[in-house]
C-alpha cells in the first residue's frame, strides 16, 4: 500500500486493503484447496507441500512481472502455509494422504504405547516418547523465525519508502525554488538588456555631438590665424608652443596674409 493511498484516509485505504487481501487469499488459496479437493490418487505430504509452494511461487513471480512492483514474499509464505495446512486436512479427510512421517509417527506412537503398556504391565514407570511434539516445536519455531524476518523486511521496506518519499518531496521543493530563481534571473537579464539599449542610444547621441565638435575644430584649425601682440609677423594655431600667454587677435588666414603675416614654422 503506497503512502499516498494511506494519506487519503480510511474510507479509501480500508476497502483497498480488504479487496487486496481477498484477491491475495483467493490467488494463493486456489491451488492448494482445489488440488486437495480434486486429487484422487495417493500423495505424500512432502510432495503436496512442494507442489503448493512451487505453484504459488510462480504465481508470485507472475504478480511481480504484471504489477512491476517488488514483493517481500510475506503474503506468499503466509497464505501458502495457511492454505497448505487446510489442504492437508482435506486430503486426510478424503483418505488420499500418504504421509510417511505421519505413518511413522503413528507407528512410533503405537510402539511407544505398546512399550509403555508392556512396561507398565512389568511394573516399570516409563513415560511414552514424545518425539513428534519436539519436531512440531522445531518446525513452528523455524516458520516463526522466517515470518519474523519477513515482517522485519516489510517494515524496513516501508521505512525506506517513507525516506524515499521525503527525499522526493525535498527534491521537488528544490526544483520549484530553482525554477523561481531562474524566473528572477530572467527578469534581471531583461532589465539589464533594457539598460544596455538605453546606454547605447546615449553613446550614439554623444558620438553625434563629438562629430560636430570635430568638424568645428577642423574649421578653426584650417581657417583661423592666431596673432600675438608682438613684432614677429607670424600667425599661429591654437596648439603652438609660443602661444603661452598675453593678448592676441584672431583673423581668418586670408586676412592675416593680406596684412603681410606668414605662418609660424613651429605650428604649421
Ligand atoms: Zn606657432
Amino acid at each position: 500500500m503506497s503512502l499516498e493511498l494511506f494519506e487519503q484516509g480510511p474510507a479509501v485505504y480500508i476497502p483497498y486493503f480488504l479487496i487486496s487481501l481477498l484477491l491475495t487469499m483467493v490467488a494463493y488459496g486456489a491451488f492448494p484447496l482445489l488440488f486437495a479437493l480434486i486429487r484422487r490418487s495417493i500423495i505424500s505430504k512432502r510432495k503436496y507441500y512442494v507442489l503448493c509452494y512451487c505453484f504459488n511461487f510462480l504465481l508470485m513471480m507472475l504478480f511481480i512481472v504484471i504489477s512491476k512492483e517488488a514483493s517481500s514474499g510475506f503474503p506468499y509464505l503466509l497464505w501458502t502455509w495457511v492454505f497448505t495446512l487446510s489442504g492437508t486436512k482435506i486430503l486426510k479427510r478424503r483418505d488420499v494422504f500418504n504421509d510417511v512421517q505421519y505413518v511413522s509417527k503413528l507407528r512410533d506412537v503405537c510402539e511407544n504405547n505398546n512399550s509403555f503398556i508392556i512396561a507398565r504391565m512389568q511394573g516399570d514407570n516409563v513415560a511414552p516418547k514424545r518425539n513428534s511434539n519436539k519436531k512440531k516445536l522445531i518446525l513452528t519455531i523455524f516458520i516463526s523465525v522466517i515470518y519474523l524476518i519477513s515482517i522485519g523486511l516489510n517494515v524496513i521496506q516501508y521505512l525506506k519508502g517513507i525516506e524515499a518519499n521525503k527525499t522526493i518531496s525535498n527534491q521537488a521543493e528544490r526544483i520549484i525554488n530553482v525554477g523561481k530563481s531562474i524566473t528572477t534571473k530572467k527578469t534581471e537579464i531583461l532589465n539589464l538588456k533594457n539598460q544596455i539599449n538605453n546606454l547605447e542610444k546615449e553613446v550614439d547621441k554623444i558620438n553625434a555631438i563629438n562629430l560636430k565638435l570635430v568638424n568645428e575644430i577642423y574649421f578653426y584649425r584650417e581657417r583661423a590665424a592666431i596673432i600675438l601682440d608682438d613684432d614677429s609677423k607670424r600667425y599661429h594655431t591654437y596648439s603652438c608652443e609660443e602661444l603661452i600667454s598675453g593678448s592676441y587677435w584672431i583673423l581668418n588666414i586670408e586676412a592675416a596674409e593680406q596684412f603681410g603675416l606668414y605662418p609660424c614654422p613651429k605650428c604649421h
